[in-house]
Protein backbone atom coordinates (compact mmCIF):
# COMPACT_ATOMS: atom_id res chain seq x y z
CA UNK A 1 0.00 0.00 0.00
CA UNK A 2 1.61 3.99 -0.85
CA UNK A 3 0.17 7.12 -0.77
CA UNK A 4 1.16 8.02 -4.12
CA UNK A 5 1.97 5.29 -6.90
CA UNK A 6 3.75 6.49 -10.11
CA UNK A 7 2.56 4.52 -13.73
CA UNK A 8 5.61 4.21 -15.25
CA UNK A 9 9.23 4.91 -14.88
CA UNK A 10 10.36 7.42 -17.96
CA UNK A 11 11.00 11.14 -17.80
CA UNK A 12 7.76 12.72 -16.36
CA UNK A 13 7.11 9.71 -13.70
CA UNK A 14 10.73 10.36 -12.14
CA UNK A 15 9.81 13.97 -12.23
CA UNK A 16 6.90 13.59 -10.68
CA UNK A 17 7.67 11.47 -7.99
CA UNK A 18 10.74 13.18 -7.04
CA UNK A 19 8.46 16.98 -6.77
CA UNK A 20 5.83 14.64 -4.41
CA UNK A 21 8.38 13.20 -2.34
CA UNK A 22 9.91 16.92 -2.09
CA UNK A 23 6.84 18.85 -1.38
CA UNK A 24 5.74 16.12 1.04
CA UNK A 25 8.31 14.03 2.47
CA UNK A 26 6.01 11.68 4.60
CA UNK A 27 4.46 10.02 1.87
CA UNK A 28 4.70 6.55 0.84
CA UNK A 29 5.73 6.64 -3.07
CA UNK A 30 6.53 3.54 -5.30
CA UNK A 31 7.18 4.08 -9.44
CA UNK A 32 5.58 0.89 -11.08
CA UNK A 33 8.20 0.35 -14.53
CA UNK A 34 7.11 -2.23 -16.87
CA UNK A 35 10.81 -2.69 -18.19
CA UNK A 36 13.84 -4.16 -16.47
CA UNK A 37 15.60 -0.59 -16.31
CA UNK A 38 13.41 2.83 -15.96
CA UNK A 39 13.87 5.91 -18.24
CA UNK A 40 15.07 4.16 -21.32
CA UNK A 41 13.79 6.88 -23.92
CA UNK A 42 15.53 9.71 -21.54
CA UNK A 43 19.11 7.71 -22.37
CA UNK A 44 18.64 7.62 -26.08
CA UNK A 45 17.26 10.90 -26.27
CA UNK A 46 19.14 13.87 -28.00
CA UNK A 47 21.26 11.50 -29.91
CA UNK A 48 22.47 10.32 -26.36
CA UNK A 49 23.08 13.70 -25.44
CA UNK A 50 19.65 14.25 -23.84
CA UNK A 51 18.31 17.73 -25.54
CA UNK A 52 16.95 18.45 -21.81
CA UNK A 53 14.81 21.67 -22.59
CA UNK A 54 14.47 24.86 -24.77
CA UNK A 55 15.90 28.18 -23.87
CA UNK A 56 12.59 29.51 -24.22
CA UNK A 57 11.52 31.29 -21.11
CA UNK A 58 8.33 33.10 -22.32
CA UNK A 59 5.75 30.71 -21.52
CA UNK A 60 3.55 32.29 -24.33
CA UNK A 61 6.18 32.07 -26.85
CA UNK A 62 7.27 28.09 -26.12
CA UNK A 63 3.67 27.04 -26.36
CA UNK A 64 4.12 28.24 -30.55
CA UNK A 65 6.50 25.22 -30.38
CA UNK A 66 3.25 22.63 -29.14
CA UNK A 67 1.02 21.54 -32.42
CA UNK A 68 -1.10 19.87 -29.91
CA UNK A 69 -1.29 21.61 -26.45
CA UNK A 70 -0.53 24.83 -27.45
CA UNK A 71 -3.45 27.01 -25.70
CA UNK A 72 -3.74 23.96 -22.78
CA UNK A 73 -0.15 24.60 -22.09
CA UNK A 74 -0.22 28.44 -21.83
CA UNK A 75 -1.12 28.36 -18.05
CA UNK A 76 1.23 25.24 -16.64
CA UNK A 77 4.27 27.26 -18.56
CA UNK A 78 3.38 30.31 -16.56
CA UNK A 79 3.88 27.98 -13.35
CA UNK A 80 6.69 25.94 -14.45
CA UNK A 81 8.57 26.73 -17.49
CA UNK A 82 12.00 26.15 -18.57
CA UNK A 83 14.12 28.44 -16.38
CA UNK A 84 12.70 26.20 -13.35
CA UNK A 85 13.88 23.50 -14.97
CA UNK A 86 17.31 24.35 -15.54
CA UNK A 87 16.95 25.81 -11.65
CA UNK A 88 15.78 21.98 -10.79
CA UNK A 89 19.10 20.39 -12.34
CA UNK A 90 21.43 23.55 -11.50
CA UNK A 91 20.70 22.51 -7.67
CA UNK A 92 21.86 19.07 -8.28
CA UNK A 93 25.16 19.93 -9.67
CA UNK A 94 24.25 19.72 -13.24
CA UNK A 95 25.64 22.55 -15.50
CA UNK A 96 23.08 22.68 -18.34
CA UNK A 97 24.55 24.36 -21.80
CA UNK A 98 22.99 26.29 -24.07
CA UNK A 99 23.97 25.62 -27.76
CA UNK A 100 23.37 28.42 -30.48
CA UNK A 101 20.17 27.38 -31.60
CA UNK A 102 18.59 27.29 -28.59
CA UNK A 103 18.79 23.64 -27.43
CA UNK A 104 20.16 22.72 -23.82
CA UNK A 105 22.25 19.93 -22.71
CA UNK A 106 23.89 18.62 -19.81
CA UNK A 107 27.63 20.00 -20.10
CA UNK A 108 28.87 16.66 -19.93
CA UNK A 109 26.55 15.92 -23.31
CA UNK A 110 25.90 12.40 -21.42
CA UNK A 111 22.30 11.64 -20.83
CA UNK A 112 23.37 9.14 -18.34
CA UNK A 113 24.12 12.23 -16.17
CA UNK A 114 20.19 13.32 -16.26
CA UNK A 115 19.30 9.53 -15.29
CA UNK A 116 22.33 9.54 -12.47
CA UNK A 117 20.44 12.40 -11.43
CA UNK A 118 17.04 10.63 -10.73
CA UNK A 119 18.33 7.66 -9.69
CA UNK A 120 20.28 8.98 -6.72
CA UNK A 121 17.73 11.32 -6.00
CA UNK A 122 14.97 8.62 -5.56
CA UNK A 123 17.17 6.97 -3.64
CA UNK A 124 17.44 10.17 -1.07
CA UNK A 125 13.69 10.78 -1.04
CA UNK A 126 12.99 6.86 -0.59
CA UNK A 127 10.73 6.26 -3.66
CA UNK A 128 11.14 2.71 -4.31
CA UNK A 129 11.32 1.85 -8.04
CA UNK A 130 9.37 -1.51 -8.90
CA UNK A 131 10.98 -2.68 -12.17
CA UNK A 132 9.11 -5.30 -14.18
CA UNK A 133 5.90 -4.71 -12.70
CA UNK A 134 4.01 -4.25 -16.35
CA UNK A 135 0.80 -2.52 -15.45
CA UNK A 136 -2.48 -4.69 -16.39
CA UNK A 137 -4.84 -3.11 -14.55
CA UNK A 138 -6.45 0.29 -12.83
CA UNK A 139 -9.44 -0.12 -10.50
CA UNK A 140 -11.39 2.40 -8.68
CA UNK A 141 -11.97 1.33 -5.20
CA UNK A 142 -13.91 4.61 -4.78
CA UNK A 143 -16.94 3.58 -6.59
CA UNK A 144 -16.96 0.48 -4.89
CA UNK A 145 -16.14 2.13 -1.86
CA UNK A 146 -14.05 -1.02 -0.71
CA UNK A 147 -11.22 0.55 0.99
CA UNK A 148 -11.34 3.89 2.52
CA UNK A 149 -8.43 6.17 1.59
CA UNK A 150 -6.79 3.76 -0.33
CA UNK A 151 -8.73 4.71 -3.82
CA UNK A 152 -6.81 2.62 -6.53
CA UNK A 153 -5.86 -1.07 -7.32
CA UNK A 154 -2.75 -1.05 -9.51
CA UNK A 155 -2.45 -4.48 -10.73
CA UNK A 156 1.06 -5.66 -12.67
CA UNK A 157 1.68 -8.85 -14.05
CA UNK A 158 3.41 -9.57 -10.88
CA UNK A 159 1.45 -8.21 -7.36
CA UNK A 160 -1.62 -5.88 -6.76
CA UNK A 161 -1.24 -2.51 -4.95
CA UNK A 162 -3.33 0.36 -3.39
CA UNK A 163 -2.86 3.40 -3.55
CA UNK A 164 -4.62 6.64 -2.52
CA UNK A 165 -3.48 8.90 -5.66
CA UNK A 166 -1.95 7.76 -8.98
CA UNK A 167 0.18 9.92 -11.82
CA UNK A 168 -0.22 8.02 -14.96
CA UNK A 169 3.00 8.65 -16.77
CA UNK A 170 2.87 6.10 -19.00
CA UNK A 171 3.91 7.61 -22.30
CA UNK A 172 2.78 6.56 -25.00
CA UNK A 173 1.76 3.44 -24.54
CA UNK A 174 -1.46 1.50 -26.17
CA UNK A 175 -2.63 -0.87 -23.18
CA UNK A 176 -2.15 1.92 -20.93
CA UNK A 177 -4.67 4.18 -23.38
CA UNK A 178 -7.05 1.10 -23.57
CA UNK A 179 -7.77 0.93 -20.03
CA UNK A 180 -8.02 4.51 -19.52
CA UNK A 181 -10.52 4.29 -22.97
CA UNK A 182 -12.42 1.90 -20.67
CA UNK A 183 -12.26 3.95 -17.45
CA UNK A 184 -14.33 6.62 -19.40
CA UNK A 185 -11.30 8.63 -20.89
CA UNK A 186 -11.53 9.49 -24.49
CA UNK A 187 -8.10 8.63 -26.12
CA UNK A 188 -7.34 10.80 -29.18
CA UNK A 189 -5.70 8.17 -31.60
CA UNK A 190 -2.22 8.09 -32.23
CA UNK A 191 0.03 8.95 -34.99
CA UNK A 192 3.98 9.61 -35.47
CA UNK A 193 5.43 12.71 -35.28
CA UNK A 194 8.68 13.98 -35.84
CA UNK A 195 9.91 12.18 -38.56
CA UNK A 196 11.43 13.16 -42.29
CA UNK A 197 10.45 12.99 -45.58
CA UNK A 198 11.11 9.78 -47.95
CA UNK A 199 12.19 11.72 -51.68
CA UNK A 200 13.17 9.82 -54.83
CA UNK A 201 14.69 12.77 -56.83
CA UNK A 202 17.60 13.52 -59.61
CA UNK A 203 17.88 17.13 -58.18
CA UNK A 204 18.75 15.73 -54.58
CA UNK A 205 20.58 12.17 -55.85
CA UNK A 206 24.68 12.07 -54.65
CA UNK A 207 24.29 15.11 -52.61
CA UNK A 208 23.49 13.86 -49.40
CA UNK A 209 24.76 15.92 -46.37
CA UNK A 210 24.34 19.14 -47.94
CA UNK A 211 22.49 21.80 -45.62
CA UNK A 212 20.97 24.76 -46.10
CA UNK A 213 18.02 27.36 -45.21
CA UNK A 214 14.93 27.22 -46.61
CA UNK A 215 11.03 27.56 -46.91
CA UNK A 216 9.05 24.53 -47.36
CA UNK A 217 5.39 24.43 -47.99
CA UNK A 218 3.36 21.25 -47.72
CA UNK A 219 0.91 20.93 -50.81
CA UNK A 220 -1.31 18.53 -52.35
CA UNK A 221 -0.21 16.23 -54.62
CA UNK A 222 -2.25 15.68 -58.11
CA UNK A 223 -3.80 12.79 -57.04
CA UNK A 224 -5.21 13.82 -53.54
CA UNK A 225 -5.89 17.45 -53.36
CA UNK A 226 -9.83 16.65 -52.58
CA UNK A 227 -8.38 14.61 -49.63
CA UNK A 228 -6.02 17.56 -48.35
CA UNK A 229 -8.47 19.90 -48.37
CA UNK A 230 -10.74 17.95 -46.62
CA UNK A 231 -7.98 16.88 -43.99
CA UNK A 232 -7.19 21.25 -43.58
CA UNK A 233 -10.44 21.17 -42.46
CA UNK A 234 -11.46 18.63 -40.35
CA UNK A 235 -8.05 19.48 -37.84
CA UNK A 236 -8.77 22.75 -38.65
CA UNK A 237 -5.12 23.38 -39.87
CA UNK A 238 -4.67 26.07 -41.34
CA UNK A 239 -2.35 26.44 -44.57
CA UNK A 240 0.19 28.62 -42.93
CA UNK A 241 0.34 25.84 -40.27
CA UNK A 242 1.97 23.99 -43.06
CA UNK A 243 4.95 26.16 -43.75
CA UNK A 244 8.22 25.90 -41.95
CA UNK A 245 11.44 28.32 -42.81
CA UNK A 246 14.64 26.31 -41.18
CA UNK A 247 17.52 24.29 -41.93
CA UNK A 248 17.07 21.63 -44.65
CA UNK A 249 19.32 18.55 -44.53
CA UNK A 250 19.59 16.76 -47.55
CA UNK A 251 19.81 13.06 -46.62
CA UNK A 252 20.29 9.27 -48.67
CA UNK A 253 16.47 8.84 -48.30
CA UNK A 254 14.84 12.28 -48.84
CA UNK A 255 14.81 15.23 -46.86
CA UNK A 256 15.74 15.98 -42.72
CA UNK A 257 16.43 18.73 -40.51
CA UNK A 258 14.83 21.42 -38.26
CA UNK A 259 12.39 22.73 -41.31
CA UNK A 260 11.55 19.57 -42.44
CA UNK A 261 10.66 17.89 -38.53
CA UNK A 262 8.90 20.56 -37.81
CA UNK A 263 6.29 20.17 -40.91
CA UNK A 264 6.24 16.01 -39.72
CA UNK A 265 5.27 17.71 -36.15
CA UNK A 266 2.46 20.19 -37.73
CA UNK A 267 1.45 17.69 -40.43
CA UNK A 268 1.50 14.94 -38.22
CA UNK A 269 -2.36 13.88 -38.56
CA UNK A 270 -2.84 15.15 -41.82
CA UNK A 271 0.00 13.81 -43.32
CA UNK A 272 -1.06 10.13 -41.82
CA UNK A 273 -4.19 10.84 -43.28
CA UNK A 274 -2.73 11.09 -46.84
CA UNK A 275 -0.51 8.07 -45.87
CA UNK A 276 2.58 10.26 -46.26
CA UNK A 277 1.73 10.59 -50.12
CA UNK A 278 2.49 14.55 -50.45
CA UNK A 279 4.12 17.05 -52.38
CA UNK A 280 6.68 19.83 -51.02
CA UNK A 281 7.50 22.94 -52.27
CA UNK A 282 11.36 24.29 -51.88
CA UNK A 283 12.42 27.72 -51.66
CA UNK A 284 16.37 27.53 -51.73
CA UNK A 285 16.50 31.47 -51.14
CA UNK A 286 13.96 32.39 -48.80
CA UNK A 287 14.69 36.07 -49.00
CA UNK A 288 13.54 35.95 -52.69
CA UNK A 289 9.95 35.55 -54.64
CA UNK A 290 10.15 33.91 -57.91
CA UNK A 291 9.85 37.46 -60.11
CA UNK A 292 12.51 39.22 -58.16
CA UNK A 293 14.92 36.66 -58.29
CA UNK A 294 14.31 36.55 -62.05
CA UNK A 295 15.24 40.23 -62.22
CA UNK A 296 18.53 39.55 -60.01
CA UNK A 297 19.37 37.04 -62.45
CA UNK A 298 19.02 39.02 -65.73
CA UNK A 299 21.21 41.63 -64.03
CA UNK A 300 23.73 38.96 -63.10
CA UNK A 301 23.52 37.47 -67.02
CA UNK A 302 24.26 41.24 -67.81
CA UNK A 303 27.01 42.14 -65.54
CA UNK A 304 28.91 38.51 -65.50
CA UNK A 305 28.11 37.66 -69.09
CA UNK A 306 31.40 35.45 -69.69
CA UNK A 307 30.85 33.66 -66.45
CA UNK A 308 30.25 29.59 -66.43
CA UNK A 309 27.09 29.88 -64.41
CA UNK A 310 27.96 26.48 -62.60
CA UNK A 311 30.54 28.20 -61.24
CA UNK A 312 29.41 31.50 -60.42
CA UNK A 313 28.90 32.29 -56.33
CA UNK A 314 25.76 34.48 -57.25
CA UNK A 315 24.33 33.31 -54.11
CA UNK A 316 24.53 31.96 -50.52
CA UNK A 317 24.14 28.28 -51.30
CA UNK A 318 25.59 25.13 -51.03
CA UNK A 319 28.00 24.48 -54.38
CA UNK A 320 26.50 20.99 -55.09
CA UNK A 321 22.91 22.34 -54.49
CA UNK A 322 23.58 25.06 -56.53
CA UNK A 323 25.14 22.89 -59.26
CA UNK A 324 22.02 20.76 -59.05
CA UNK A 325 19.73 23.29 -59.68
CA UNK A 326 21.37 24.65 -62.46
CA UNK A 327 21.39 20.89 -64.21
CA UNK A 328 17.14 20.59 -63.42
CA UNK A 329 16.71 24.12 -65.10
CA UNK A 330 18.45 22.65 -68.05
CA UNK A 331 21.48 24.49 -68.36
CA UNK A 332 24.80 22.46 -69.20
CA UNK A 333 27.98 22.83 -66.69
CA UNK A 334 29.81 24.67 -69.56
CA UNK A 335 27.26 27.43 -70.14
CA UNK A 336 27.53 30.92 -69.50
CA UNK A 337 25.48 33.66 -68.26
CA UNK A 338 25.52 34.83 -72.09
CA UNK A 339 24.52 31.92 -73.51
CA UNK A 340 21.62 30.99 -71.99
CA UNK A 341 17.50 31.39 -72.87
CA UNK A 342 15.09 33.61 -70.99
CA UNK A 343 13.28 29.78 -70.75
CA UNK A 344 16.48 28.91 -69.38
CA UNK A 345 16.61 32.16 -66.61
CA UNK A 346 12.71 31.50 -66.24
CA UNK A 347 13.37 27.47 -64.92
CA UNK A 348 16.89 28.50 -62.40
CA UNK A 349 14.65 31.37 -60.92
CA UNK A 350 11.87 28.72 -60.62
CA UNK A 351 14.39 25.62 -59.62
CA UNK A 352 15.44 28.14 -56.89
CA UNK A 353 12.42 29.84 -55.16
CA UNK A 354 10.12 27.07 -55.77
CA UNK A 355 11.28 23.29 -56.65
CA UNK A 356 8.79 21.34 -56.06
CA UNK A 357 9.10 17.37 -54.85
CA UNK A 358 7.10 14.25 -54.03
CA UNK A 359 7.12 12.78 -51.22
CA UNK A 360 6.73 9.10 -51.01
CA UNK A 361 6.94 7.71 -47.18
CA UNK A 362 8.48 8.66 -44.10
CA UNK A 363 11.54 7.58 -41.56
CA UNK A 364 12.17 7.85 -38.25
CA UNK A 365 14.05 10.64 -37.00
CA UNK A 366 17.00 8.87 -34.47
CA UNK A 367 17.83 11.90 -32.45
CA UNK A 368 14.45 12.24 -31.34
CA UNK A 369 10.98 11.20 -31.82
CA UNK A 370 7.02 11.34 -30.56
CA UNK A 371 3.62 10.42 -30.74
CA UNK A 372 0.60 12.77 -31.40
CA UNK A 373 -2.66 11.88 -29.63
CA UNK A 374 -3.36 10.58 -26.06
CA UNK A 375 -5.44 11.39 -23.48
CA UNK A 376 -8.19 13.75 -24.64
CA UNK A 377 -7.39 17.40 -23.39
CA UNK A 378 -10.40 18.74 -22.68
CA UNK A 379 -10.67 16.00 -19.47
CA UNK A 380 -7.93 17.29 -18.01
CA UNK A 381 -7.90 20.17 -15.70
CA UNK A 382 -4.48 22.17 -16.38
CA UNK A 383 -4.43 23.45 -12.72
CA UNK A 384 -3.47 20.35 -11.21
CA UNK A 385 -3.06 17.73 -14.14
CA UNK A 386 -6.47 15.78 -12.57
CA UNK A 387 -8.44 13.90 -14.96
CA UNK A 388 -11.94 15.63 -14.72
CA UNK A 389 -14.17 12.29 -15.41
CA UNK A 390 -11.40 9.94 -12.52
CA UNK A 391 -10.71 12.22 -9.39
CA UNK A 392 -7.30 11.30 -7.61
CA UNK A 393 -5.68 10.40 -11.36
CA UNK A 394 -3.50 12.75 -12.39
CA UNK A 395 -1.09 12.70 -15.78
CA UNK A 396 2.16 13.65 -17.09
CA UNK A 397 4.33 13.55 -20.24
CA UNK A 398 3.42 12.00 -23.50
CA UNK A 399 0.55 10.07 -22.52
CA UNK A 400 -2.11 13.01 -22.92
CA UNK A 401 -2.34 14.57 -25.93
CA UNK A 402 0.40 17.19 -26.43
CA UNK A 403 3.59 16.79 -28.69
CA UNK A 404 6.34 19.23 -29.71
CA UNK A 405 8.33 20.06 -32.24
CA UNK A 406 12.27 18.73 -31.65
CA UNK A 407 14.14 20.70 -29.51
CA UNK A 408 13.99 19.78 -25.77
CA UNK A 409 10.28 20.86 -25.99
CA UNK A 410 8.90 17.46 -25.66
CA UNK A 411 10.83 17.33 -22.19
CA UNK A 412 9.54 20.44 -21.05
CA UNK A 413 6.13 19.31 -21.52
CA UNK A 414 6.81 16.19 -18.88
CA UNK A 415 8.77 18.52 -16.58
CA UNK A 416 5.58 21.13 -16.14
CA UNK A 417 2.98 18.18 -16.06
CA UNK A 418 5.07 16.56 -13.63
CA UNK A 419 5.62 18.92 -11.51
CA UNK A 420 2.12 20.69 -11.43
CA UNK A 421 0.73 17.94 -10.97
CA UNK A 422 3.09 16.69 -8.07
CA UNK A 423 2.34 19.75 -6.41
CA UNK A 424 -1.24 19.36 -6.28
CA UNK A 425 -1.16 15.49 -5.54
CA UNK A 426 1.56 16.15 -2.79
CA UNK A 427 -0.91 18.85 -1.26
CA UNK A 428 -2.26 17.02 2.73
C1 LIG B 1 14.90 8.28 -29.68
C2 LIG B 1 14.21 9.41 -28.95
C3 LIG B 1 14.93 10.55 -28.66
C4 LIG B 1 14.30 11.62 -28.00
N1 LIG B 1 15.04 12.73 -27.72
C5 LIG B 1 14.44 13.79 -27.10
C6 LIG B 1 15.18 14.95 -26.76
O1 LIG B 1 16.39 15.00 -26.93
N2 LIG B 1 14.51 16.00 -26.21
C7 LIG B 1 13.15 15.95 -25.95
O2 LIG B 1 12.59 16.93 -25.45
N3 LIG B 1 12.44 14.84 -26.24
C8 LIG B 1 13.05 13.77 -26.77
N4 LIG B 1 12.32 12.65 -27.06
C9 LIG B 1 10.92 12.59 -26.63
C10 LIG B 1 10.90 12.28 -25.12
O3 LIG B 1 11.75 11.18 -24.88
C11 LIG B 1 9.48 11.96 -24.64
O4 LIG B 1 8.63 13.03 -24.98
C12 LIG B 1 9.50 11.76 -23.13
O5 LIG B 1 10.34 10.68 -22.80
C13 LIG B 1 8.10 11.50 -22.62
O6 LIG B 1 8.20 11.19 -21.26
P1 LIG B 1 7.13 10.22 -20.56
O7 LIG B 1 7.61 10.02 -19.18
O8 LIG B 1 5.79 10.75 -20.82
O9 LIG B 1 7.23 8.88 -21.38
P2 LIG B 1 8.42 7.83 -21.41
O10 LIG B 1 9.71 8.52 -21.23
O11 LIG B 1 8.20 7.05 -22.65
O12 LIG B 1 8.17 6.94 -20.14
C14 LIG B 1 7.06 6.08 -19.99
C15 LIG B 1 7.47 4.92 -19.16
O13 LIG B 1 6.33 4.15 -18.83
C16 LIG B 1 6.63 2.80 -18.97
N5 LIG B 1 5.40 2.05 -19.23
C17 LIG B 1 4.62 2.10 -20.32
N6 LIG B 1 3.61 1.25 -20.21
C18 LIG B 1 3.72 0.65 -19.01
C19 LIG B 1 2.96 -0.34 -18.33
N7 LIG B 1 1.90 -0.92 -18.87
N8 LIG B 1 3.38 -0.72 -17.11
C20 LIG B 1 4.46 -0.16 -16.52
N9 LIG B 1 5.22 0.76 -17.14
C21 LIG B 1 4.86 1.18 -18.38
C22 LIG B 1 7.59 2.76 -20.13
O14 LIG B 1 8.34 1.56 -20.15
C23 LIG B 1 8.43 3.99 -19.88
O15 LIG B 1 9.55 3.73 -19.07
C24 LIG B 1 12.94 11.55 -27.68
C25 LIG B 1 12.22 10.38 -27.97
C26 LIG B 1 12.85 9.33 -28.59
C27 LIG B 1 12.06 8.10 -28.90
Amino acid sequence: MFDVIVLGGGAAGFYGAIHIAERNPKLKIAILERGKEVLTKVKVSGGGRCNVAHAEFDPKEITKNYPRGERELVGPFHTYCSGDTMAFFEKRGIQLNIEGDGRMFPATNSSQTIIDCFLQETERLGIKVLKNSSIVGITSLNEKKENGDYAWAIKTIRNTYQAKKILVATGSNPKIWELLRQMGHTIVAPVPSLFTFNIQDERITGIQGVSTNASIKIIPSKVNNGKFKAALKKYSIQTSDLESEGPLLITHWGMSGPGILRLSAWGARILNDLNYKFSIKVNWLPAYHEEGLLRQLQQIKEVEGKKTILRTKAFDLPKRLWGSLVKAAQISDTDKWADISKIQLQNLAKQLTGSKFRVDGKSTFKEEFVTAGGVDLKEINFKTYESKILPGLYFAGEVINVDAITGGFNFQNAWTGAYIAAQAIAKP
